[in-house]
């Protein structure tokens, strides 16, 4: 049975059509299907009441609509939420979202696990589980849409657990699905794709037309110090990174976790200035969560906005993110540690207690 949710909506509905033909009905029955997909989502066949009733039976013999189970959630006095969901090989990711003003921020998951091991990411600490194929992504921004009252997303960051760019097959066709308007419709450029640089996906991403945002998570300004905190820096050194996002013809955002004694002094702020001021790029400025990582403590406040001070008087954009959500387990991959240590669900033997902000 043909799982529509893995579609593209034009490829859906090219899909739909042809089956409603195929089956004595006019091809138009096979277009009304697909606005119950994403935009306006319904949970069945069976709830797609504009539908004939025959036909629904029809599709429902023909086609499946996975839903995603919603395991459990988590919601801060400031209004974020977090959301545990089960796929249907028990495996558990997370989705987070973060309301502000009249935005609706979903942090979504692209992988199981992880497998680039960030030291102060409790997601690279379980390992790599598994890719999510699309109805899996998209899947997360549906089930929320799908809740009453319903939770509808204005803005998406790929900063959930995973690295996105290294399931770019998968998140090509999410990044269609998000920004078709027959599909959830959310604009290009409400729409980011967060990468600790992996660069075959930098330049994926670059080749699409539509102006998909790009974040880089940075979080050390030398090779030598990136080295020790994200792996991944030996494979892609940060000179290639850097050299890749001045390429990247659209606004691109610098990450940066600050740990307290290990990234955090005045030669750093000047070196990641440095790097910034080369691709252009807006700085974002994360405070870890106070519990901290395993291993690291966060850096002080007033030590943030002081480090934030000097990257603005280098001439680069500067904003220190809001902590959000931190009286949950609003951090990466940590909701799923916590079930993981009460048993449920099942999936990885690593379950330290970390946080990323
Ligand atoms: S920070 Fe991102 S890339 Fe690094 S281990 Fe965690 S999920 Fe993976």
């Amino acid at each position: 049975m043909l799982n529509l949710l893995d579609l593209a909506p034009a490829d859906a509905e090219k899909v739909l059509r042809e089956f409603a033909v195929a089956h004595g009905h006019q091809a138009y029955r096979g277009s009304q299907v697909v606005p119950h997909l994403w935009t306006r989502p319904v949970g069945s066949f069976a709830e797609m009441t504009d539908l004939p009733a025959a036909f629904r039976e029809l599709l429902a013999r023909h086609f499946v609509l996975p839903r995603l189970e919603l395991v459990t959630q988590q919601a801060s006095t400031d209004g974020t939420r977090k959301f545990l969901f089960r796929m249907a090989d028990g495996q558990a990711i997370e989705t987070v979202a973060i309301p502000d003003d009249d935005r609706m921020t979903f942090c979504i998951s692209s992988q199981a696990g992880c497998a680039l091991q960030c030291a102060f990411c409790a997601t690279g600490a379980m390992g790599f589980l598994r890719n999510l194929d699309v109805h899996e992504i998209a899947g997360q921004v549906r089930e929320l849409a799908l809740l009453d009252p319903p939770v509808k997303a204005t803005n998406i960051v790929f900063m959930g657990m995973g690295e996105p760019l290294m399931n770019w097959k998968a998140v090509e066709h999410v990044l269609t699905i998000l920004n078709d308007p027959k599909g959830f419709g959310i604009g290009a450029r409400h729409i980011t794709v967060s990468t600790v640089g992996w660069l075959p996906g930098i330049e994926a991403l670059a080749r699409r037309k539509e102006q998909f945002r790009l974040a880089l998570s940075i979080h050390a300004p030398t090779d030598a110090l990136r080295q020790t905190l994200m792996p991944v820096n030996t494979k892609f050194p940060l000179a290639d990174v850097i050299h890749a996002a001045a390429r990247f013809d659209r606004r691109v955002t610098f990450e940066y976790v600050m740990l307290g004694g290990v990234n955090d002094r005045n030669e750093h702020a000047d070196q990641l200035a440095q790097l910034a001021r080369e691709c252009k790029a807006f700085v974002n400025l994360i405070p870890l969560h106070p519990g901290g990582a395993m291993g690291f403590t966060p850096t002080p406040p007033e030590a943030i906005a002081k480090f934030a001070r000097r990257i603005r008087t280098l001439g680069v954009e500067v904003a220190i993110r809001k902590s959000r959500g931190m009286d949950i387990a609003a951090a990466c991959g940590q909701l799923r540690v916590e079930r993981l240590r009460r048993g449920a669900p099942a999936g990885t033997q690593h379950d330290r207690q970390v946080d990323v902000a």
